[in-house]
């Protein structure tokens, strides 16, 4: 059975994109305004069957009606406030990707608002290390160093273990899943928009739809609710997305910029 993962990034105050997650434009594009994300909240309660707002935090099998996850990425202090109480509002609990080196830096969860989130049953995971604009095009050593020094970190933070990871900055390959696996991941969200689960040594790969600041509720709603419409557009959306990358990746990331800092 497919699972239908969204992914969020911070939720900021209205103009305060600064105070969580990372800085630029770039960023900014996937924060989300309070009120804005409590509509989206509101909307997918009402478009899902009770009980499909689920968690995963090691590789099982997904089975039943498709499971909704919410991720969030990046490790922004906006996590613990507001996001993780609006979640739990409504029963709901989330998970939580953090970029390790930022830790206990401006705009970032501390060592105790991780540990915070673990107890109140939200599910901690690895956003990378130094969260590298280019994951994929790392060497095989440093995307498996990257996955392992994050994992420590958090797992020293926890004192529990940690198998749940997504990748940084959208740049996915199987090498990437294959590294993930030998750090001892279980499962890993991908940014692919698609619900269908594949497995890589061992390794879950989870795809999610991307929530951008602009985006209605409606879209959200119609998404978790497995309406194809929206999941469809963002499909054909991100194909263009991924010509561009296999074009070049440097020119890519310059245009993407380019059309960002407008
Ligand atoms: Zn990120």
């Amino acid at each position: 059975m497919p699972a239908l993962a969204i992914m969020y990034h911070d939720v900021v105050e209205e103009g305060a994109y600064d105070s969580s997650g990372f800085p630029g434009e770039g960023a900014h594009i996937y924060k989300l305004r309070r009120e804005d994300f409590g509509r989206q909240l509101k909307a997918i309660r009402a478009a899902v069957p009770a009980g499909a707002v689920a968690l995963i935090s090691g590789r099982r099998e997904i089975a039943g009606a498709a499971p909704v996850f919410l991720t969030f990425d990046d490790g922004g202090a906006s996590f613990h406030t507001p996001i993780a109480g609006m979640l739990e509002e409504l029963g709901w609990r989330g998970h939580f990707f953090i970029t390790t080196s930022r830790i206990g830096t401006p705009g970032f969860l501390s060592e105790a608002q991780v540990r915070e989130l673990c107890r109140r049953g939200h599910v901690i995971g690895s956003h990378s290390h130094s969260h590298p604009t280019r994951m994929a095009a790392l060497a095989p050593e440093e995307m498996e160093a990257e996955w392992r020094e994050s994992i420590a970190r958090l797992v020293e933070i926890l004192g529990e273990p940690v198998k749940v990871a997504s990748v940084p900055g959208g740049y996915y390959s199987r090498l990437v899943a294959r590294t993930a696996a030998a750090a001892g991941i279980e499962v890993l969200f991908n940014s692919e928009p698609t619900a269908a689960a594949t497995v890589t040594d061992g390794c879950l790969v989870l795809g999610r739809y991307v929530v951008k600041r602009g985006m209605g509720p409606e879209w959200a709603a119609g998404f978790a609710a497995g309406r194809l419409g929206p999941r469809w557009r963002q499909t054909a959306l991100w194909k263009a997305k991924r010509v561009a990358k296999v074009l070049g990746g440097d020119a890519y990331l310059k245009l993407r910029q380019a059309i960002l800092d407008r």
